[in-house]
């Protein structure tokens, strides 16, 4: 049913129903500029390690209304706030898809409670999880988008479905296979676990073969850094809620 539904959404995507300009230039170009940013200086630019506040270092994506109201709160657009493992699959469907003469930009990779509560109040075409319940606030999920010369294509569906085959591939849960909301963009991976385990702090099991040692430690350290994540924005959700 799912495959149907995508189907006649590529076909109207093809003759162009779908198709249409963002009237907001200004603010589109700011933001094809700030995604090529993340992009680029993730490959160049690896975090360095220990440090207290590299979470600071993480980058970010400020909101653009442009046609879509993202709230107030940035976006953490930064590889380094996933989950190790995750991570890896992440790069490895940007590294995928760049062979494929497909441009992956990062949108959105960690989201704070605080941040996941102001989509929540934003309305059920952003999300129907309040904070706690998306795999983003466990660094299980992320947000990509094509980019095209340098311009970020949200609704050509052809290039959605290659892009979402390949996480597929990859063991990844691809948001393009939902109805509420169609999120093609969006893919996670938590073998499974409810949000309601995530919450109690177990994640994914690795297999044998990995440094589950290593893992482990970093794990450590991302969760100490998306603390202060969440101290950070549920603070500036405060003040803009005055
Ligand atoms: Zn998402």
């Amino acid at each position: 049913m799912g495959r149907v539904i995508l189907f006649v959404l590529m076909f109207l995507s093809a003759v162009g129903v779908h198709a249409q300009r963002v009237p907001y230039t200004k603010e589109f170009n700011e933001l094809q500029c700030a995604l090529a940013t993340c992009f680029l200086e993730f490959e160049q630019d690896p975090l360095p390690a220990d440090t207290t506040a590299a979470w600071l270092r993480w980058k970010t994506v400020s909101n653009y209304a442009f046609g879509k109201n993202r709230g107030n709160l940035l976006m953490i657009a930064d590889v380094d706030a996933l989950h190790p493992h995750f991570r890896e699959l992440v790069k490895t469907l940007i590294a995928q898809c760049k062979a494929k003469g497909i441009t992956l930009a990062v949108v959105e990779s960690y989201r704070t409670r605080a941040k996941q509560n102001e989509y929540r109040a934003m309305g059920k075409k952003y999300t129907r999880s309040a904070g706690g319940s998306s795999k983003h606030q466990y660094g299980l999920a992320v947000d990509v988008v094509p980019m095209v010369d340098a311009v970020a294509v949200w609704d050509n569906l052809a290039l959605w479905r290659k892009v979402g085959t390949t996480g597929e591939k990859l063991g990844l849960r691809w948001g393009g296979r939902w109805r509420h909301p169609f999120d093609p963009g969006h893919f996670e991976w938590t073998q499974g676990l409810s949000a309601h385990q995530l919450a109690q702090g177990i994640f994914p099991q690795l297999n044998a073969k990995q440094d589950t040692t290593g893992i482990q430690h970093e794990l450590q350290r991302l969760s100490a850094y998306w603390k202060a994540w969440e101290a950070e924005q549920a603070t500036v959700a405060r003040q803009t809620q005055r």
